[in-house]
């Protein structure tokens, strides 16, 4: 019988209508807009000033914290400014402006298609390779990639997941480079094995992708054939439940272990990666390619062309959606992410992400939401958390700013999965309530543990 986690879930419908689009590469814009802020953590350093020439790949940015990460030009050309810019929330963040001209890549570069599947023996090379060139984790937290790799004294893993769960209606980046890059994920997913010292690599992936789960599962074939580094790797189809790709869902899908309240996959022995992450590990280990460029999925039924394209980092928005014919006359919001936990975008200038996986575009039709009515008590919000919350509790609390209550039924769990939300026959919004709330408790938490000054 195929796994699936075990506490909750919803089944949206899939609307992967991009799907059958093969990566294209988008031609590199004429400027560049790339954020300091790539990552979770402190935001990196710039270290280039107006009037710099760089080339493609030369570090732009330094990590400013131990939880930070270097930040890398993605094109050639010439910095014309350091500093605030719009987000794709609209929010004023450092950004290195980088007029365009050619692409001359930094020296030690391997930009072939060559597979190079031999893993180095040192391991501290593996994680250098990976810290130097910028890797953060693309499943959607972007947390740096070594940091991760590297767990605290004390702590131990003895498995590493591959999220390839891509679980989100609409989006199909990871699919397609399931597809066309299997064999350098799997090298990765080798890197990152060595590194922490598992004998034991699950590549999790939804039953609604067989051509992804052949495709990985010949990979893993092939390669465990060419050296014991790919001993103990298996892919495992997954029955199809949002949100399997979160990190506690997916752990205990794979392994039945559940993770505590505000525990991390660590504490029970997993380390959870996403399969575009492990990509980007093999390029930057095997490639020294630092994490510039990254697939992106283009969609919506509004929108004209379904696309997945290969994206340098920092391209805005606006030249990603001229390329592809201009704005849909009738989209009425865009999305970054997916549909359930995307964020809108209010500045369709803003730039292009590590991060950035999806850029959705929906209708008026597609996004009004129906009145909302009192709550019928009937309970469907509780049973599709698959956090073991009580939504309608945590929402009515909430509302009335009863912060040590929330904290008591645990807000501070929420992964903001939207399940609560998308299940209510009453159409409360949830979420938005919950989402406050959280952010609160989770400040007052951090304060209780905060240094005094
Ligand atoms: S958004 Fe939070 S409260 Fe709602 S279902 Fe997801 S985890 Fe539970
Ligand atoms: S799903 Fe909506 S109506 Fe039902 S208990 Fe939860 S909040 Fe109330």
């Amino acid at each position: 019988m195929m796994k699936t986690f075990s506490i909750g879930g919803v089944h949206p419908d899939d609307r992967k209508i991009s799907a059958g689009c093969a990566i294209e590469v988008l031609p590199v814009p004429k400027t560049v807009y790339i954020s300091m802020a790539q990552h979770l953590g402190a935001p990196a350093k710039p270290v280039v000033v107006p009037g710099d020439k760089v080339k493609t790949g030369q570090i732009i940015g330094e990590p400013a914290g131990f939880i930070s990460a270097f930040v890398h030009s993605s094109v050639s050309g010439t910095v014309k400014s350091v500093g605030p810019r719009k987000d794709l929330a609209g929010n004023p963040v450092t950004h290195v402006e980088i007029e365009v001209d050619g692409d001359e890549w930094m020296e030690g570069i391997d930009t072939s298609d060559t597979l190079a599947a031999e893993v180095p023996a040192d391991v501290q090379f593996i994680i250098d390779r990976i810290k130097g060139n910028g890797v953060v984790g693309l499943g959607g937290a972007t947390f740096p990639t070594n940091v991760k790799l590297c767990p605290p004294p004390g702590k131990k893993a003895d498995i590493l997941i591959l999220n390839g769960a891509e679980c989100e209606p609409y989006l199909t980046s990871d699919y397609r480079i399931m597809i066309e890059k299997s064999r350098q994920i799997v090298v990765g997913a080798a890197l990152m094995k060595k590194v922490l010292g598992v004998g034991r690599v699950v590549i999790g992936i939804e039953e609604n992708k067989p051509e992804a789960i052949a495709m990985m599962s010949e990979a893993v074939r092939e390669l465990a054939v060419s050296s014991p580094d790919y001993a103990g790797m298996e892919v495992m189809t997954l029955k199809k439940k949002y949100p399997q790709g979160g990190e506690k869902q997916l752990i205990d899908a794979v392994t039945r272990r559940q993770v505590k309240s505000m525990g991390l996959p660590i504490d029970v022995g997993a380390v959870v990666q996403n399969v575009a992450t492990s990509l980007a590990v093999y390029e930057a280990v095997q490639k020294n390619k630092p994490l510039i460029d990254n697939t992106v999925t283009v969609t919506g039924e509004c929108f004209p062309k379904q696309s997945n394209l290969l994206v340098r980092v920092g391209t805005p928005l606006s030249y990603i959606i001229d390329f592809l014919g201009g704005m849909p006359a009738d989209a009425a919001k865009v999305i970054s992410g997916g549909p359930m936990m995307g964020k809108a975008v209010s500045n369709l200038d803003a730039a292009t992400l590590k991060g950035t996986s999806s850029v959705l575009f929906l209708t008026e039709a597609q996004t009004r939401r129906k009145p909302e009515t009192n709550c019928i008590r009937c309970g469907k919000c509780a049973e599709a958390c698959p956090m073991g919350l009580e939504p309608f509790l945590l929402n009515k609390l909430a509302r009335n700013g009863m912060t040590d209550e929330l904290e008591q039924n645990a807000v501070q769990d929420c992964i903001e999965c939207g399940c609560c939300l998308y299940t209510c026959p009453a159409n409360i919004p949830l979420l938005d309530y919950i989402r406050v709330a959280k952010g609160e408790v989770i400040r007052i938490m951090r304060s209780r543990t905060a240094p005094k000054k």
